[in-house]
């Protein structure tokens, strides 16, 4: 029986023009077997309806400069969402893609829907994040990995209360140059943070672990954007409330948990109940 409504996912790409032949044919072989080797984990089996990509031919010269289409098609949005979102082969295959590529343009069809509302962006996916503070001078983007769920750490540590005035702070951690991005003929790994507008300063104190921490903040309205600690050189620690969509997502795990205000009890039931605690 054919799907009631089916998603077709259309991707165009903008390959590097220094990429080799070698890299260039293992990319396209493994895009292709995608629709074999990525499986549904309800059923174990392919989900993919179709697939099918070739270089653009078009004389036309409205191409914006993408070399190559795709075209996905998918039996819901729900098949979709596990594609771009959880399924690990499809995973491990933009990781290998990111490097190869300099620009996409990704759009999303049901045939016949021309108008109405867009499916909602999944809660906490991985991909880029936009973030600003109250004032809105300052403005960030954070690259979370793919495949890594967003998800508030709430910290009740007594620097977290000072410095935000509350009982606890919201966070996530994001390894710091977890993306790639071609520079001069190399491949040059990228902070996950980018100021895209606005200069944040800096406050610098030391941490329990007796090195410093670097607090970066809106010089106008005090937001505290994020902060890297000398102790975790690897990571950013980013504050969800301030993205984009940062009230929809969940809290996923706590830190400093000894430093929880008593009255926060509604909290701690909550947290028990949502997730199992970390070890
Ligand atoms: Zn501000
Ligand atoms: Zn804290």
């Amino acid at each position: 029986m054919a799907p009631s409504n089916p998603i077709t996912h259309i991707v165009l790409f903008k390959y590097r023009s220094n990429i080799s032949w070698t890299d260039f044919q293992t990319h396209f072989t493994t895009f292709q077997s995608l629709q074999q080797r990525c499986r549904h984990p309800d059923t174990g089996k392919p989900y993919m309806l179709s697939m099918r990509m070739g270089q653009n031919n078009s004389w036309e010269r409205f191409s914006k400069g993408m070399t190559h289409g795709f075209v996905l098609e998918f039996a819901s949005q729900a098949h979709l969402d596990y594609y771009l979102q959880h399924d690990p082969v499809h995973a491990e295959f933009s990781r290998s893609a990111k490097p190869l590529t300099e620009d996409s343009v990704v759009v999303d069809i049901t045939d016949g829907v021309l108008f109405g509302p867009k499916p909602k962006m999944p809660v906490g996916v991985g991909g880029v994040w936009t973030g600003s503070c109250h004032c809105r001078d300052v403005g960030w983007e954070v690259r979370v990995p793919e495949g890594e769920e967003v998800k508030h750490t709430v910290c009740h540590c007594d620097t977290c209360k000072k410095l935000g005035g509350g009982p606890y702070s919201c966070n996530f951690i994001v390894p710091k140059d977890n993306f790639i991005v071609p520079k001069d003929n190399f491949i040059v790994p990228k902070e996950c943070i980018t100021i895209t507008r606005g200069n944040p300063r800096e406050y610098a104190y030391q941490g329990a672990s007796g090195k410093d921490v670097h607090c970066f903040f809106c010089t106008r309205c005090t937001s505290h954007i994020y902060h890297h600690q000398d102790a975790m050189p690897e990571k950013i620690i980013v504050r969800t409330l301030l993205l984009d969509g940062g009230n929809e997502l969940e809290a996923g795990g706590e830190i400093f948990a000894e430093g929880a205000l008593d009255w926060a009890q509604d909290l701690r039931k909550a947290l028990s109940q949502s997730w199992p605690v970390k070890a």
